[in-house]
């Protein structure tokens, strides 16, 4: 598997001189399975410049797209698909039980005049709402992906990536709580992970005046990291405020704490275009 990232940010995009290196774009995760074989994760704003990127090789796309929840920041980017405009583009959507309708509601809601100057109908792609993952697990190419509920506000889902022995999981908005039964099950589904990306929009001192809103912090982050047994942390979604100086000082704040628990962890800070593999 081959992941990179066309968007690591929380809740607004945020361009400009501050977020040149971590990137202000909302989410959008690029993989590439073994076999080529592409899946997109979330339509925040990074998704743009990545359909620019797929229509460069002047390919026919199949691709899928997994659709963790859709609060705005995961789904705006979806009108500015170029791909999408394109009668040789195939798309097929999972996910969420609400992804379809939050992906036609960046178009129009049917509640005022539309967002956008055409309809959802009169997009030119193939776009089917496959809709296996609510029965279980969704096999892509010998690659199994399973998904587990998310603890955010109008709910969402968290994925896991198996294949041929890697393990990726992918949990943002996810609001963890130690004293929750849900801990257990977030330790369950991302052990001993090769790479866990997690939410952690917020500073252990920020969080504290919004719980309920259905973000992390990196401590919590941490504490599942490690509970799970899980190899590589990517802190992801992060706050809009945050500078590329931030991001920076947290980075290295982080790794001073897995070296003071002489913990076997490598973490690091999502930044927009860089890329994992495993
Ligand atoms: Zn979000
Ligand atoms: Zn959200």
């Amino acid at each position: 598997m081959k992941i990179k990232f066309w968007g690591t940010r929380g809740s607004t995009p945020v361009p400009g001189k501050d977020t040149i290196i971590y990137g202000g774009n909302t989410t959008c995760l690029e993989m590439d399975l073994m076999s080529g074989k592409k899946i997109i994760i979330d339509a925040g704003t990074g998704i743009r410049a990545l359909g620019n990127e797929l229509e460069s090789h002047k390919e026919n796309i199949d691709i899928y797209l997994l659709i963790t929840h859709i609060h705005w920041d995961h789904i705006l980017g979806f009108p500015f698909f170029s791909p999408i405009y394109q009668p040789s583009t195939k798309i097929q959507v999972d996910g969420y039980n609400l992804c379809m309708k939050g992906l036609r509601y960046s178009f129009d809601n049917k509640m005022g005049d539309g967002f956008w100057p055409i309809r959802f109908e009169e997009l030119s792609a193939d776009i089917q709402f496959i809709d296996k993952l609510k029965n279980g697990s969704l096999e892509i190419d010998g690659a199994l992906i399973d998904t587990v509920p998310l603890r955010h506000p109008q709910g969402g889902l968290g994925f896991r990536f198996r294949e041929e022995g890697k393990t990726f999981v992918f949990l943002t908005d996810n609001e963890l709580d130690v004293a929750d039964k849900s801990f257990s099950d977030y330790i369950a589904f991302c052990k001993e992970a090769d790479i866990l990306i997690h939410d952690s929009h917020y500073t252990p001192e920020e969080i504290t005046k919004h719980r309920g809103w259905g973000h992390s912090d990196y401590q919590s982050a941490i504490d599942l990291a490690l509970k799970a047994n899980v190899k590589k942390l990517v802190l992801f979604h992060h706050a809009p405020e945050r500078k590329d100086s931030d991001m920076i000082k947290l980075t290295i704040l982080c790794q001073d704490l897995i070296k003071e628990k002489n913990a076997d962890l490598e973490i690091e800070t999502a930044k927009e275009n860089s890329v994992l593999v495993l």
